[in-house]
C-alpha cells in the first residue's frame, strides 16, 4: 500500500514473517472441508502496536501462537477492548472478496473512539486484514462450504492499575475457516426474552462493539439455552418492553403489507453493517423500511392476528436467520404467521444478500472489495 504515514511519522509497511512450520496441506484440507464455527485458526495473525507519544508502529504478519501479556495489563482489568467481525469469501474465478469492509473500518473507529482507545487508521485496518487473507489464502472454504471469518481486535496493554485510558495498545487480527453459525437449517432460531438482564443502556456502550457487552449478555445466554432457547432477545433497559436485537445480531420484523421494520439505531444498538445492506437492498427492491420502535407485546399480538409474517436476525457470522419462536417463562408464540422457517421475504432477502457476496450477482452499491 502507499507509504502513509500511520499516525504521525510511522509508515504502514507490513513486516510479513511467514510461520516457519505451517500446517500441512491435507491437514489443512480436512479441517477446512469441514470447519464448524470459530475453532479452526489460520497460520498467520496481524500484530500492530501503538504507543503513545509514538503511534501506530511495528506492523506485521506472522505466525499465529500465544503471546505473553503482563498481569497487570490494563485490558484484564478494566475491559478495555474492541472487536470486529467480517468475512472473506471465495468468488466464483478461485478469488477471494471482501464484504464492505471499510464499515468495520468505520466502525471500529467508532468503537475505539467510545472505549478511549487510539483510534486505528482506517487505511491501516483494510490493509491488515488483506495482508491477512493473502497470506492465509488457503485457509478460505470454498463457497458452498463457508468462508474465511477474520477477528480484528484490539486490548489495552498498558501495564498499570491506575484507572484512566491506556497508553499502550496492541490491535491484531486473526482468521478462522468457519462453515455456516447455526447448525442444521429449516427451522428457525428459538430466541428467549430475557426478563433480568439487559444488554445497553442509554450513554452506555451498546452502539460499540466490545467484549464488555458480550460479557454482560452471558448469564441470559446461557439462561436461553438451559431453557432449549438458541439466542436471546434483549429489551430496552427503560421500561423492558422495546425490543433491542439478539445478544449479537440485530433484528427484522415483515408485515403483510410487505413492509419491513427494525429498531432504530439510539445508542443501545449495535449498528450492524449486515442491517444497514438489508436496509439498503429492501428499499432498492421497492420494500418500504422503516426504523422504529416495537414491543413484545406488538410482537405477540401481530403475530396472532397475521399482521406480522415473518421475523428474522442478521449478523456476518449467520446472515440472515429465521426467527422461529419467541419464549420466555409464561410460554411460547411462533414469532410470525408465516410459521417457524421465516418466510418468502426473509429467503429472499437471504439470497440477494449472499449472491452479492459471493460475486454470483451484481453488485449495485460497490461492496464487494476483491483481494486477489
Ligand atoms: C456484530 C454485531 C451485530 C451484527 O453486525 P454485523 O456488522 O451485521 O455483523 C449485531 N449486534 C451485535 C451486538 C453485534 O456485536
Amino acid at each position: 500500500m502507499e507509504d502513509k504515514p500511520m499516525d504521525g511519522h510511522q509508515s504502514t509497511r507490513f513486516d510479513v514473517v511467514p510461520h516457519p512450520a505451517p500446517t500441512a496441506a491435507d491437514a489443512r484440507a480436512a479441517m477446512v472441508a469441514n470447519p464448524g464455527f470459530g475453532r479452526v485458526f489460520t497460520d498467520h495473525m496481524v500484530v500492530i502496536n501503538y504507543t503513545e507519544g509514538r503511534g501506530w508502529h511495528s506492523a506485521r504478519v506472522e505466525a499465529r501462537k500465544p503471546f505473553l501479556i503482563d498481569p497487570a495489563s490494563a485490558v484484564l482489568h478494566y475491559a478495555q477492548e474492541i472487536f470486529e467481525g467480517l468475512k472473506a469469501y471465495r468468488t466464483p474465478s478461485g478469488g477471494a472478496a471482501m464484504f464492505r469492509p471499510e464499515a468495520n473500518a468505520r466502525r471500529f473507529h467508532n468503537s475505539a473512539e467510545r472505549m478511549a482507545m487510539a483510534p486505528l487508521p482506517e487505511s491501516l485496518f483494510l490493509e491488515s486484514v488483506r495482508q491477512l487473507v493473502q497470506v492465509d489464502r488457503d485457509w478460505i472454504p470454498s463457497a458452498d462450504v463457508g468462508t474465511l471469518y477474520l477477528r480484528p481486535f484490539m486490548i489495552a496493554s498498558e501495564t498499570f492499575l491506575g484507572v484512566k485510558p491506556s497508553a499502550e495498545y496492541m490491535y491484531m487480527v486473526i482468521a478462522s475457516s468457519v462453515g455456516s453459525y447455526f447448525k442444521g437449517g429449516g427451522d428457525g432460531v428459538t430466541v428467549w426474552v430475557s426478563q433480568h438482564d439487559t444488554r445497553a443502556a442509554s450513554g452506555g456502550t451498546g452502539a460499540a462493539k466490545c467484549g464488555g457487552n458480550y460479557a454482560a449478555s452471558l448469564r441470559a445466554q446461557a439462561e436461553a439455552v438451559r431453557n432449549g432457547c438458541d439466542q436471546v432477545v434483549f429489551l430496552d433497559a427503560v421500561e423492558r418492553r422495546r425490543v433491542e436485537e439478539l445478544g449479537g445480531m440485530n433484528v427484522f420484523f415483515v408485515f403483510q403489507d410487505g413492509s419491513l421494520l427494525t429498531p432504530p439505531l439510539d445508542g443501545t444498538i449495535l449498528p450492524g453493517i449486515t442491517r444497514d445492506s438489508i436496509i439498503k437492498l429492501a428499499r432498492d427492491a421497492g420494500i418500504a423500511v422503516r426504523e422504529g420502535q416495537y414491543t413484545l407485546d406488538e410482537w405477540r399480538a401481530d403475530a396472532a392476528s397475521g399482521k406480522l409474517q415473518e421475523v428474522f436476525a442478521c449478523g456476518t457470522a449467520a446472515v440472515i436467520t429465521p426467527i422461529g419462536r419467541i419464549r420466555n417463562p409464561e410460554g411460547e408464540f411462533v414469532a410470525g404467521a408465516a410459521g417457524t422457517a421465516g418466510g418468502p421475504v426473509t429467503q429472499r432477502l437471504r439470497k440477494t444478500l449472499v449472491d452479492i457476496q459471493q460475486g454470483k450477482a451484481a453488485d449495485p452499491h460497490g461492496w464487494v472489495h476483491t483481494v486477489f
